[in-house]
């Protein structure tokens, strides 16, 4: 975090009063907001709320129903602007990738240069090369996109919109359809872009990413912009309930266990999975793992007829975990369950936790273990 460049004063969009209705349903109306150059946006929110619409209607996909957008002072609803124009300097990369299947990699992003921009052949292939590089796929050059994987394809994609030197870069979940490992590979490359001095706004649900590379956050919710600022001021202190709620939603990962027969397999894919999407060190996850496997085992005494509510919670800003185990009423603390044939879990679950707490009352009884935190790898 520290390591971010304060965002730079000048503004290069500005949207004021922006609306947009489909028939009698409106999307959103009254959306007003500067974004300056070598800024970085984070449009986060529930799905529907108008996210892929607001980019959409920035570079002209779709048409705003009123209000203005100004990209260094042009005014893009005039209807003499030069649409393409527009979309070149405003290129969009999607969560489908749309990359040309009956081109190579390096074909990918030597056709619009030459095609718009009237480049020589060499002159975009050097160029094409070069974008390669920076992410990271000389190698695949010569390859078609049915030969790539998800993160590759999405590589070629950023690149193919760099190719046509656009000011400003849409992306509208450019990670959602990718697996763990391809979310990686294209979130560094966004994070290169960022420290490069790219303007980008990013459509995103990878709340760490955006907390991580963002200068600010936009909440889309109700119809508009909720709440926006600083990630610190949106994740760690939102002022409006809603906003909360989403973060709080989205920081967190519960599952239920009904059965002793519990699938440990798949609770385990879905603890990998959230911690993929929070940038959890790869020890702090076995720990988490481990925790969890061993108070399943020890709440499973009392399966199913206690059924157990399990979450896990990434708090911020220190990244340390939080898994608590919830049931319905008054209940003896599980850790001293005198029914547990060995201390060996207990002693598991104390020896990765820095703290252990547990409550009951008539509301429910709650064990909550906060993981100790390790340093990054
Ligand atoms: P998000 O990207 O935040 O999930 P969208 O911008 O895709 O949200 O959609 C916002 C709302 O606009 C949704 O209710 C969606 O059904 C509606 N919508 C989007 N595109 C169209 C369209 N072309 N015609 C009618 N309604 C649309
Ligand atoms: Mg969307």
């Amino acid at each position: 975090v520290a390591r971010r460049p304060s965002a730079p004063a000048r503004r290069m969009i500005e949207v004021e009063r922006l609306a947009k209705r489909f028939g009698d349903h409106v999307v959103f109306e009254d959306v007003s907001t500067r974004i300056a150059p070598g800024e970085v946006v984070a449009i986060i929110g529930p799905s529907g709320a108008g996210k892929s619409t607001f980019l959409r209607c920035l570079n002209l996909l779709e048409r705003p129903t009123s209000g203005s957008i100004r990209v260094n002072g042009i005014d893009l609803l005039d209807p003499r602007t030069d649409v393409a124009r527009v979309r070149q300097r405003m290129n969009m990369v999607f969560q489908s990738f749309n990359l040309f299947a009956h081109l190579t990699a390096l074909g990918n992003l030597t056709l619009a240069p030459m095609k718009l921009q009237g480049l020589a052949p060499d002159v975009a292939h050097t160029k094409a090369m070069a974008l390669l590089r920076l992410v990271g796929l000389v190698e695949r050059a010569d390859h078609f996109p049915d030969e790539l994987s998800g993160g590759q394809k999405q590589r070629v994609a950023i690149a193919r919109c760099l190719a046509m030197d656009p000011d400003i870069l849409l992306l509208d979940e450019p990670t959602s359809a990718l697996d763990p490992h391809s979310v990686s590979e294209v979130l560094a490359v966004l994070r290169r872009l960022a420290r490069g001095g790219m303007t980008m706004i990013v459509v995103t649900h990878e709340l760490a990413f955006a907390r991580d590379v963002a200068h600010r956050v936009i909440y889309m919710d109700a119809g508009g912009i909720h709440e926006e600022g600083t990630p610190a001021a949106v994740f760690e202190a939102p002022r409006r309930p809603r906003t909360r709620a989403f973060v709080d939603r989205a920081g967190s990962h519960r599952c239920r266990v009904v059965s002793p027969e519990y699938d440990l397999y798949a609770i385990n894919a879905d603890l990998e999975a959230f911690c993929n999407r929070h940038l959890v060190p790869r020890g702090t996850r076995d720990d988490l793992l481990l925790v969890v496997e061993e108070l399943l085992v020890i709440h499973a005494l009392d399966l199913p007829a206690a059924p157990l509510e399990l979450a896990v919670r990434c708090t911020q800003p220190s990244g340390r975990l939080v898994v608590s185990c919830e049931r319905e009423g008054t209940r003896p603390d599980p850790l001293a369950d005198p029914r547990l044939p060995d201390d060996f879990g207990v002693r598991i679950v104390r020896r990765v936790a820095e703290d252990v707490a547990f409550h009951t009352g008539v509301e429910g009884s709650r064990l909550e273990v906060r993981l100790r935190l390790r340093e990054s790898p």
